[in-house]
């Protein structure tokens, strides 16, 4: 029987990953609609443009050059059926990687480990929330000097191969200086730039 799922979509497209490990990557970009979370400072638009089918979605992204996949929101592991479309994705030969604010684990969303990449970007505003244990890849916002606090704490909970600190855009200034004050102060994080807005690509 064909799935009755209808998946939220904010928007499709394909670009270049512009941060963390693959940074430089050419990616197809699904943006699923709808967060679990309120950041104040949230600059995504996550607003339910469209649904499709998983096989309405399926061709859809056939159209487009890149084989690697971002599966991205909003927050992708509250979306329903996600776990057929991860093996539908795998069938066809994707490379799939996940961008998750790290507030579902993998009893949450059992789909995760079917993934080819977890990146999870925990938030300073919501440490309780944080529910992943192993990703990765654990991207943070250098907000303020006190993310170094969080930082240390997140090593702990999440086990991951590589952790970044990342500095913060305010209305278009990218404060590289607090991120390398934090940085200075973490062992085992590096800088991960965005590099999509140094760059001006999406
Ligand atoms: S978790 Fe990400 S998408 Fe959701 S509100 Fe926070 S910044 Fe925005």
């Amino acid at each position: 029987m064909a799935s009755a799922v209808k998946y939220r979509i904010a928007e499709i497209f394909e670009s270049l990953q512009g941060e963390g490990r693959n940074s430089g990557r050419p990616c197809l970009f699904i943006r699923f609609a709808g967060c679990n979370l309120k950041c104040p400072w949230c600059d995504t638009d996550f607003t339910e443009r469209f649904t499709l089918t998983k096989a309405e979605l399926l061709k859809e992204i056939s159209g487009y050059r890149a084989k690697s996949v971002i599966l991205t929101g909003g927050e992708p592991t509250i979306q329903k059926g996600m776990a057929e479309l991860v093996a539908a994705l795998k069938d066809r030969g994707y490379w799939i990687a996940v961008e998750t604010n790290a507030t579902n684990d993998f009893d949450a969303a059992p789909w995760l480990v079917f993934v080819d990449y977890i990146a999870c970007s925990p938030k300073l505003e919501f440490p309780e929330a944080v529910r992943l244990s192993r990703a990765d890849e654990v991207r943070v916002v250098a907000s303020s000097e006190s993310v170094v606090e969080f930082c240390r704490g997140l090593m702990k909970r999440i086990e991951a191969t590589d952790y970044y600190v990342s500095p913060c855009d305010h209305d278009g200034e990218i404060d590289f200086a607090t991120a390398k004050s934090v940085l200075g102060q973490l062992a085992g994080w590096s800088l991960s730039v965005q590099l999509h807005k140094i760059l001006g690509f999406r």
